[in-house]
């Protein structure tokens, strides 16, 4: 997959594409990161690439010729446009997906006040990465290539993927390291009992009741299964399960204190 990205500073994409993951997914070729200098296509004699906003007001506002140019120069007919705008839908994990199954998606960044309304007209798509205005489109550009590209084959392994976070619409279950005990907080004694079937019920209980406690949007289109309900009334009643017990008294007795 090739990720296309406009704006005007690309310098600020080197400590992104150059370290960690992407480094080493972008290195093994799982996916291809190009930016381009929307600077480059102004056709204007000073270089300019934006004014201020016709009819008045505050800051500067980009132009649509250097835009416009840049897209159409670093697009093919298979490429997805999406500009970086607070108004646009916004940005999740089903997005993420959509995007991971393309294979040219191309993002153009605002700066500055904003993009002259008309280049809405040359891309495909709005997307914003929340309810809140930054300086430009940069940072939401690498939080989509970022999103985007841990998904597709070889970046991570395809079992870090399977539990995550918002994968059916549930939260990520707690993880832990050692010690067991951490300053008066101990690991649940269940994950030490080797016992792989409870301690994925746990976890999937867990992420159950996390979901319902900090995302209950999230937790009302969640489709649960038998096993699901069954988890959260164990859960509600208060009683330890059965299977449950078994696994801790397990557990407890591999604890390294
Ligand atoms: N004046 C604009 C407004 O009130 O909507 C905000 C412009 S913002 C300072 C400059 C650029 O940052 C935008 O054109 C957009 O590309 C990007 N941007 C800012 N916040 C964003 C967000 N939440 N999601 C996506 N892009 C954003």
């Amino acid at each position: 997959m090739r990720i296309t990205i406009l704006t005007l500073f690309p310098e600020m994409f080197e400590g992104f594409t150059t370290n960690s993951i992407m480094k080493r997914a972008l290195g093994k070729g799982v996916a291809e990161i190009k930016v381009v200098n929307i600077r480059d296509y102004t056709k204007d004699k000073y270089g300019r690439t934006d004014t201020p906003p016709v009819g008045g007001g505050a800051g500067l506002i980009e132009k649509c010729q250097p835009i416009v140019d840049a897209i159409r120069a670093n697009s093919a007919p298979n490429t997805h446009k999406i500009l970086m705008s607070p108004r646009g839908a916004t940005y999740d994990e089903k997005l993420a997906k959509k995007y991971a199954n393309l294979e040219e998606l191309l993002i153009v960044c605002g700066h500055y006040e904003g993009i002259d309304e008309r280049v809405n007209a040359y891309v495909d798509e709005l997307v914003s990465i929340g309810d809140y205005v930054l300086t430009g489109g940069e940072i939401p550009a690498m939080a989509i290539a970022d999103s985007v590209i841990r998904l597709l084959d070889g970046a991570i392994t395809a079992e870090s993927l399977q539990d995550e976070s918002f994968n059916d619409n549930a939260l990520e279950y707690p993880q832990y390291t050692e010690p067991y005990d951490f300053e008066g907080q101990t690991v649940p004694d269940i994950l030490y009992s080797g016992n792989h079937e409870a301690i994925a019920k746990w976890r999937r209980k867990e992420s159950l009741l996390l979901t319902k406690k900090y995302r209950p949007d999230l937790f009302e289109k969640l489709s649960l299964s038998k096993r699901d309900i069954k988890l959260l009334k164990e859960a509600e009643s208060g009683e330890t399960p059965n299977w449950e017990k078994e696994a801790l008294e397990k557990g407890h007795k591999f604890i390294k204190k």
